[in-house]
């Protein structure tokens, strides 16, 4: 079956899912859905049976029917080898009862990586021969950045511009990404906070004059966020793996529902187990667990979806978002394809700062999904129990969604808490957690200590940014991005 895609917003105008990777973002703002979601299934069976790598390129060849098995297959190949320092790429782990799914064992200690490794090979395919220059434009609220320079950096015919705001990142997400290395990278703060970095990149992606500008140079613009199809694909396959190592292990057995409570910031990851369940994983329920900035708790629970909000700095800084982009898919799904529906809430949104869909809608989409919420207190006791219970050390994101399944009932189903980011990329604040002394000490000193106390050894990638070089240490106000990304193509595709 041939899966086409098409804008949240517009159901006319058709395009490939290459097309849709190399867009990134569909022309009218909106993002790129398919209406062939579930009508494949992945075949469960032999999911339970193979390795991530195979999962890998069942769950790719479903949503992204016009690569080829063989493209598909190298592509996979090159994203999920010894770039991941687990075989398993994300393997599961008990924690009490429940277990952690593992998601951040690659290059640089973050959930971000699975998509990330993935999705420039899949934009080279999608290239073809075509001479056209790709820039990669991303807004990141701390792990993203990293993970798309890693995976950009040094990939042929693309380049990747990222945008931060400024010191709204922990130490070591910082040194991350003003230390990277490469002639087609370009890194820059703004002045601002995550959703202004972000609503900016999307003005940029719809600003027609820079892109007639740089078609000149015969250079397009693209997207790393996970509004982009080709991020959102590979992480599907995460949800299949976590099923097949729990039937491996005999906690269930094949056709058992499974709940999955997921950290929760753009709504990319938990959008991901809601592909899952549509092509076939048996998924119970998928709890979205959020920090202190609450709005998908509150949308959850009340039908409204409101930003018009004070937004608060946390522990868990990938979470600190007020406008989760790839809720809008969900939208279009729930609304069972209604693109005019979603376009007028998506006004709503920009135009009033919140929407409502009403009790039918938000009654279909509580039969799946669920909600929570902890504050940074909260995260704090939660990292500090986990430790001294079950001797597992978390970051403050996965802290945010344990907090949130140790509330839930559970109902006779297990339980996978998505652990999204390696604890030492957070050192202060895990450290501070577990009672160690964080005062005027830094992100390694901190580090260091963690590692005295827990006796677990931090990942060299990060341990090893302390003797690196700062490259980009470029700051700017949003109104200057633009201008920021169109001197990044010039430099980089001189
Ligand atoms: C990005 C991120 C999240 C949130 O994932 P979304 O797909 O944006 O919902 C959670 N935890 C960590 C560590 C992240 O980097």
């Amino acid at each position: 079956m041939n899966m086409l895609y098409h804008s949240t917003r517009d159901c006319s105008n058709p395009v490939t899912s290459k097309q849709a990777i190399l867009q990134g973002i569909a022309p009218d703002g909106g993002l790129y859905v398919s209406d062939g979601l579930g009508q494949a299934r992945v075949d469960l069976p032999s999911v339970c049976q193979e390795g991530y790598q195979a999962t890998a390129r069942r769950v790719l060849s479903t949503l992204l029917t016009d690569y080829t098995e063989d493209e598909i297959a190298s592509c996979v190949a090159g994203a999920y080898g010894d770039n991941f320092d687990s075989p398993l790429v994300t393997p599961l782990s008990p924690v009490g009862k429940d277990w952690l799914l593992e998601l951040y064992h690659g290059p640089t200690c973050a959930f971000k990586d699975v998509a990330l490794q993935m999705l420039p090979r899949l934009m080279s395919v999608a290239r073809g021969s075509d001479g056209r220059h790709v820039m990669i434009v991303t807004a990141t609220s701390g792990d993203t950045g990293k993970a798309a320079l890693a995976g950009f950096a040094g990939v042929d015919g693309c380049g990747v511009t990222v945008f931060y705001p400024e010191g709204k990142v922990s130490d070591i997400q910082h040194l991350q990404m003003v230390t990277q290395e490469g002639g087609n990278v370009a890194v820059c703060a703004i002045r601002g906070t995550f959703d202004d970095a972000q609503t900016q990149v999307k003005r940029i992606f719809a600003d027609r004059g820079l892109a007639g500008r740089l078609a000149k140079g015969g250079v397009v613009l693209s997207s790393a966020n996970s509004i982009n199809v080709g991020r959102l694909a590979p992480q599907v396959t995460y949800y299949f793996s976590a099923y097949a190592q729990l039937v491996g292990t005999g906690a269930i057995v094949e056709g058992d529902e499974v709940d999955f409570v997921v950290p929760t910031g753009n709504f990319g990851d938990i959008l991901a187990g809601y592909y899952a369940k549509r092509m076939g994983l048996p998924v119970g329920r998928l709890v979205v667990a959020s920090n202190a900035n609450n709005v998908l708790t509150d949308f959850i629970t009340t039908g409204t979806y409101d930003r018009r909000r004070e937004f608060l700095k946390t522990i868990s800084p990938s979470m600190d978002i007020l406008v989760s982009s790839n809720l809008e898919r969900m939208l279009y799904y729930l609304t069972d394809g209604d693109c005019e529906r979603v376009a007028s809430l998506m006004a709503d949104l920009r135009e009033k700062g919140s929407y409502s869909i009403g009790d039918g809608l938000l009654g279909k989409l509580r039969e799946t999904f669920d909600c929570g919420f902890a504050d940074d207190d909260e995260t704090r006791q939660t990292i500090r129990s986990t430790w001294e219970g079950d001797h597992r050390l978390i970051d403050p994101h996965t802290a945010v969604a344990k907090t949130v399944l140790d509330r839930i009932p559970r109902e006779g189903r297990q339980r996978v808490c998505l652990s999204t980011a390696n604890p030492y990329k957070f050192s202060a604040d895990v450290l501070g957690a577990l009672g160690g002394n964080v005062e005027g000490r830094d992100g390694f000193a901190c580090m260091d200590a963690l590692q005295e106390l827990t006796g677990i050894a931090a990942p060299a990638q990060l341990s090893e940014l302390r003797d690196k070089a700062v490259l980009h240490p470029d700051v700017c106000d949003r109104d200057q991005m633009a201008a920021f990304v169109e001197g990044a193509c010039q430099r980089v595709f001189a």
